[in-house]
């Protein structure tokens, strides 16, 4: 896969629309490729940032002209207002990546990074798994609340946020709070390192 197939496919890698053995090449090249990686992200924070708040007051003819602008784009299909990076595998580091990157340009916006939306509510602020539902996968997210009613199998953490785990809440992996810029940085670093490490074995 080139560079230019790649391009065509990344917006439907970050709508999760892509599946099996060409989802695991489009994951390789943009793991592999500094260019097409820094494309994902910058593309991820414009998806971002459509979805959020100026999505709902975007003026006349504003959306339009975005999509016009973004070629290939179909941005409102799946109505999020929060990015969401499905993170498995080989994407882990570039989500992370991602979802660094979306704190860093707008650190007082909420944002979602997750496998997936299976198992989870998202609305003002907030992601709920709700009773009787199970998350599959790692959950961050900055600015909000994280309300665990049903299972979670991975970790969560909450950058400048809180996690409130209600009873028969059943999380498999760790939970962390974390409210310093500094000490975000340096988790990001440190679990960086670690999938890195992880993917080398
Ligand atoms: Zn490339």
């Amino acid at each position: 896969m080139d560079c230019k197939d790649l391009r065509k496919n990344m917006q439907l890698l970050l709508d999760d629309e892509l599946e099996g053995a060409f989802r695991d090449q489009v994951e390789q090249h943009i793991t592999g490729c500094p260019d097409c990686r820094q494309h994902y992200v910058e593309l991820g924070l414009v998806v971002h940032k459509l979805s959020s708040a100026e999505w709902q007051k975007a003026p006349a003819g504003f959306t339009e002209n975005v999509l016009e602008a973004l070629e290939h784009a179909h941005l409102a299909r799946r109505n999020w207002r929060v990015p969401l990076v499905r993170w498995t595998g080989l994407t882990a580091a570039a989500a992370f990546i991602f979802s660094l990157g979306v704190w860093w340009s707008m650190p007082n916006h909420f944002s979602v990074t997750a496998n997936s939306s299976e198992g989870l509510i998202v609305k003002e602020n907030q992601v709920i798994i709700p009773k009787g539902q199970e998350y599959k996968g790692n959950l961050i997210i900055h600015n909000g609340s994280v309300i665990v009613e049903g299972k979670v199998d991975g970790n969560i953490v909450a950058m400048n946020g809180q996690i409130y785990k209600q009873t028969g809440a059943d999380i498999s992996g760790h939970t962390k709070e974390i409210n310093e810029a500094l000490q975000m940085v340096g988790y990001y670093l440190e679990e960086f390192w670690t999938m890195v490490r992880d993917a080398l074995k």
